[in-house]
């Protein structure tokens, strides 16, 4: 039966940051991806700009540069690609991990791949690195459903002339708002809060402030939809009045989540709380041998940790493995 030392499930920037840790403390790890290399950013809106400078995305220590001040999507996409092909990470592309059981005194976890065939791994140490990007905040309304609704805002090309329903009030919704009206879009943003949420970057409030006051963008605060039709939406405010707008598509920009459940079923104790039970200074979680990292090990909400913060989570969990490895 072959082994491995550690299995990395989720080659996100975390996942990656992970994996070239654990190498440089002299451990190989196999990473196991169920599409491919940073995989939840080459989802992100096409022409979008990440918030955060070039340097505070760096992973193993290859510098990121970038002509503008912040990177594009574009731009990440190509610095992970090519971390992991300078570090010559092992990485098992389009399989996705569908369970980690605890077997003969290892981990033997069960994946899919692209042909449907199922695969069987065994590990002394396995790395959740699933990110969140791939559990959106459903609503639980009639109608979110149907086809002219998504979780999920790519371009705003289709969207030209058309009546588009924003829900959710934070950065996605925001960054979405302002692309579609400028390619002529009427667009209506639903948010429940009773002003601008306190998320948007500052950078960004003046241009939406500025489409709102002009009559440009229509935003609807202390609303939510209730209810999606084929041809309109129907809003409720707080004080219960409803309101039916015509409507053409919905983008319910509300956030993500992490797979709680993948971590459950694995033996992951979570907290009262909602979060999973790990040890900040290793990552570790209940489970010995079991660790997390990245988004997925965010307490309170998602939005918590990001790449910033979730790059370094790899390196206290290779020094512990090290330290171990000595002792
Ligand atoms: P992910 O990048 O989500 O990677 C998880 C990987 O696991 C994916 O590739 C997925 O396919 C894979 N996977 C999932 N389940 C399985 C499975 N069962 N088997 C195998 N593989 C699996 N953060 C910043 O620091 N700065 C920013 O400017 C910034 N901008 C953002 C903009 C947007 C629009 C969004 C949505 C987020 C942004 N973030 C930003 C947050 C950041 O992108 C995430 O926090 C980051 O992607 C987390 O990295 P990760 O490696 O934990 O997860
Ligand atoms: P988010 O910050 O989690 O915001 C979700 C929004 O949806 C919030 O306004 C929230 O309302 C609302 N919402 C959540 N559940 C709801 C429900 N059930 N009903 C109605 N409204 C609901 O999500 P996001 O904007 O997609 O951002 C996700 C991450 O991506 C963040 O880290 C963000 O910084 C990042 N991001 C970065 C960029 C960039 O770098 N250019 C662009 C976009 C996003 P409340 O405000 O009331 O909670």
């Amino acid at each position: 039966m072959h082994k491995e030392v550690a299995i990395i499930i989720g080659a996100g920037p975390c996942g990656i940051a992970a994996a070239v840790e654990l190498q440089r403390a002299g451990i190989v790890p196999l990473i196991i991806e169920k599409q491919n290399i940073a995989h939840s950013i080459s989802m992100y809106p096409t022409y979008m700009h990440f918030f955060s400078s070039p340097e505070n995305l760096e992973i193993g220590d290859i510098p990121f540069t970038t002509a503008n001040e912040k990177p594009s999507r574009l731009e990440a996409l190509n610095y992970y690609r090519t971390v992991a092909l300078r570090h010559k990470l092992r990485v098992n592309a389009f399989e996705t991990v569908t369970s980690v059981k605890q077997a003969n005194g290892c981990f033997e976890l069960t994946s899919v791949d692209r042909f449907g065939e199922s695969k069987t791994y065994y590990s002394d140490n396995v790395i959740i690195a699933t990110g969140y990007f791939d559990h959106p905040n459903y609503l639980g309304i009639p109608g979110e459903q149907l086809d002219k609704v998504t979780h999920f805002f790519r371009e705003a090309h289709p969207y030209t002339g058309m009546n588009v329903a924003i829900i959710g009030g934070s950065n996605s919704a925001i960054d979405a708002a302002l692309e579609l009206e400028r390619v002529g879009a009427k667009v209506t943003i639903v948010y429940r809060g009773d002003t601008y949420s306190s998320s948007i970057k500052p950078w960004v409030r003046p241009s939406i402030e500025g489409k709102v006051s002009k009559g440009l963008i229509d935003i609807r605060f202390g609303s939510r939809v209730v209810e999606i039709e084929p041809r309109t939406v129907t809003i409720e405010k707080a004080d219960g009045t409803r309101e039916k707008l015509a409507n053409d598509f919905v983008l319910a920009l509300t956030g993500f989540h992490p797979d709680r459940q993948f971590m459950i079923e694995s033996g992951i104790r979570i907290e009262e709380e909602g979060f999973p039970h790990f040890d900040e200074t290793t990552m570790e979680t209940n489970v010995p041998g079991l660790f997390i990292a990245g988004v997925v090990a965010s307490r309170y909400e998602a939005n918590e940790i990001f790449i910033e913060s979730g790059r370094f989570h790899g390196r206290k969990i290779a020094e512990y493995l090290k330290s171990k490895q000595q002792a």
